[in-house]
């Protein structure tokens, strides 16, 4: 199909893809082609092309692939994909603002695009986001067959750790009692309660209680939660001696928690407890934690898994342990 382009030389063919990329004028609809050692750029509007470059009708044909982020930039950005919101850690803004851009103007369907503009902080474990593009960060993600509706300035998620979750939840069995203790919006309590499990699930932040109130609908498992809103080591006294399994992931500080735990677990007990610690013992303080706050119990760590790198040096773990009364 004849289409303008810019020809240029076929060596200058990257320099110019990418000024033509940053002005926002490739056509990612026709495909770029070469012809007598000239390069063809297909481009949307041949008016806004400058004078230095030479735009002439060429026969292009339609693109049959779709354009990802990386086609329009020339180099494959990092980001990850939560529902239609695309979450960028860029430091340089200029950089971050032509991901965004390069992020809308791919075939991702995507409406909003934050950029991290904090740690994780403070007891909701939140972090603060800049807007690169679009408006609102609530959106329902989706993941191993579960629907997530979130606001990611609200509440804490992390896409990334969907296969540790997997790991973890997949194991559950119909009619155990789970209590997520750090439960967010909730991405185990959610998939716990789908295999059967009778959950209860806390969290001190109104906000994601309401949107795990919301995802237990959504996910047709509202019957299997109890959904409680607070400290939960003021929930642990009406739940003593309750639970078959526990999930703990609230790193850096679980171990304030291990009386609550203790005080939850019922007669046999799993409880998955996440940490993160120097790789020269990751999983030692949490071990020594947990034997010295059940020392009533019989403890068998049952599995020492290292679910990603923290930062340098520094390891976030799980450790499964079990606890027999
Ligand atoms: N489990 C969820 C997930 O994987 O997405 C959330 C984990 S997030 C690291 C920890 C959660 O613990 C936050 O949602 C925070 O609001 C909650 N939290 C912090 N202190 C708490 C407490 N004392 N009692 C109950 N929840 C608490």
């Amino acid at each position: 199909m004849e289409v303008p382009c810019v020809r240029a030389a076929r060596e200058d063919g990257e320099t110019v893809r990418e000024l033509l990329a940053e002005r926002a004028l490739l056509d990612h609809d026709h495909e770029i082609t070469v012809a007598d050692g000239r390069i063809f750029i297909p481009v949307t509007d041949d008016e806004e092309v400058s004078d230095e470059y030479t735009v002439v009708t060429h026969d292009a044909p339609a693109r049959e692939t779709q354009v990802m982020p990386a086609d329009v930039l020339g180099f494959e950005p990092t980001y990850e994909r939560l529902g239609d919101v695309v979450l960028v850690d860029e430091d340089d803004e200029g950089r971050a603002e032509r991901i965004a851009a390069a992020v809308m103007d791919s075939a991702l369907p995507v409406k909003t695009v934050l950029n991290r503009a904090s740690k994780v902080t403070g007891e909701f474990r939140t972090r603060e986001w800049d807007h690169l593009a679009g408006d609102g960060a609530r959106t329902v993600h989706r993941e191993y067959g579960c629907e997530f509706a979130l606001d990611i300035a609200e509440v804490y998620f992390s896409p990334r750790l969907a296969t540790e979750r997997h790991r973890v939840t997949e194991k559950i069995e119909a009619g155990e009692r789970v209590v997520d203790m750090f439960a967010g919006v909730g991405p185990f309590a959610i998939p716990a309660a789908k295999r059967g499990a009778d959950v209860v699930a806390v969290d001190v932040n109104p906000v994601a209680i309401e949107y795990l109130r919301e995802n237990a609908r959504r996910n047709g498992v509202e019957d299997r939660i109890e959904a409680i809103e607070g400290d939960v080591r003021a929930v642990a006294a009406d739940y003593e001696n309750w639970a078959d399994r526990l999930v703990m992931n609230l790193p850096h500080s679980a171990d304030e928690f291990l009386d609550a735990a203790v005080r939850l677990a019922g007669d046999d007990c799993l409880v998955h407890y996440y940490d993160i610690q120097h790789e020269s013992d990751p999983y030692g303080p949490g071990e020594r934690a947990i034997r010295a706050a059940a020392d009533t119990y019989e403890v068998t760590v049952e599995t020492r898994q290292s679910v990603r790198s923290y930062a340098p040096h520094e390891l976030n773990v799980r450790l499964d342990v079990r606890l027999r009364a």
